[in-house]
C-alpha cells in the first residue's frame, strides 16, 4: 500500500547541505500500526511530511496506493493528501472559534459533502471517540485529551487510507496519553492503518511494528527485541 525505495531527503540552507534521510527503504501494509521511533532532530517529521505528501523526496521513489508520488504536480498531491491521509499533530491544530463538531466537519466541507451528511458523519465519529456530550464545545472548553480526540475524529471523518500522527501524546500528561494510545489500539483492531511518529520508546511499543531512525537510516525490530 505504501513503499519507499532508497529515499533521500536533503535540505540546502545557503551553501550548507544536510542529508536528513539517507536512502530509506520502507514498506507499510494495510492494517499495520507502525511506530517510527527516533530522537529529536533525527528526521521523523521530515519522513512524516513525505509520507503525508506535504513534501517530496530529493531522490529515490515513493509509492502510495499505486501512484508514484514524486512524479505528480502539487494539485495532484493535494488531492491525494485530502483523500488518503488523516493528519494528527502534537498540538491538535483545532480552530479555536469553531465547535468540536464544526472542526470535524471542516475536511468534509473541503470535500464538498452536503451539510446534512456532514452533521451525521461528524456526530457519528465524535461518538466513536467518546465525545458525544461535547460536540458543541469549543476547544478551550475541552481538556487536552478531549481536544486530541476531536483532532482524531477530524482525521478519521474522511475515511483516509492512513492515519498519520506526529507525536500525538507529546502535549499530554502520561495518563491522558495512555488513553489516547488505547484509542489508537482500538482503531488498529478495527483495521485502520496507522503511522505514528514518536521519540518515546514506551509510546512506540503500542504499535504492531517499530522502526527506528538512526543516523538517517531506518532499522526495524531491533528496539522491540
Ligand atoms: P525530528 O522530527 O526527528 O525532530 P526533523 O525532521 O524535524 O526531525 O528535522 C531533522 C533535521 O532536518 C534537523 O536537523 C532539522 O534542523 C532539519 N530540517 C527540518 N526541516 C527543515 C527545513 N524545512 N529546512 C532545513 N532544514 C530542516
Ligand atoms: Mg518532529
Amino acid at each position: 500500500m505504501l513503499e519507499m525505495k532508497n529515499l533521500v531527503k536533503t535540505y540546502t540552507m545557503g551553501d550548507e547541505e544536510q542529508v536528513v534521510l539517507k536512502g530509506i527503504d520502507l514498506k507499510i501494509n494495510r492494517g499495520d500500526f507502525l511506530s517510527v521511533l527516533g530522537p529529536s532532530g533525527s528526521g521523523k517529521s521530515t519522513l512524516m511530511n513525505i509520507i503525508g505528501c506535504l513534501d517530496v523526496p530529493t531522490s529515490g521513489s515513493y509509492y502510495l496506493s499505486g501512484e508514484r508520488i514524486e512524479d505528480l504536480p502539487e494539485t495532484a498531491l493535494s488531492h491525494i493528501r485530502n483523500r488518503e491521509i488523516g493528519f494528527i499533530f502534537q498540538q491538535f491544530q483545532l480552530l479555536p472559534r469553531l465547535s468540536a463538531q464544526k472542526n470535524v466537519e471542516l475536511p468534509l466541507i473541503y470535500a464538498g459533502v452536503p451539510e446534512k451528511e456532514r452533521q451525521l458523519r461528524s456526530a457519528d465519529i465524535l461518538k466513536r471517540v467518546g465525545l458525544a456530550e461535547k460536540m458543541k464545545n469549543r476547544p478551550n472548553q475541552l481538556s487536552g485529551g478531549q481536544q486530541q480526540r476531536v483532532a482524531i475524529a477530524r482525521a478519521l471523518v474522511t475515511e483516509p487510507t492512513i492515519l498519520l500522527a506526529d507525536e500525538p501524546t507529546g502535549a499530554l500528561d502520561q495518563q491522558t496519553g495512555h488513553q489516547i494510545m488505547e484509542l489508537f489500539k482500538e482503531l488498529y483492531q478495527e483495521g485502520k492503518t496507522i503511522v505514528m511518529i514518536t521519540h518515546d520508546g514506551d509510546v512506540a511499543k503500542n504499535g504492531s511494528r517499530i522502526v527506528r531512525i538512526v543516523d538517517g537510516n531506518l532499522s526495524e525490530g531491533v528496539y522491540n527485541a
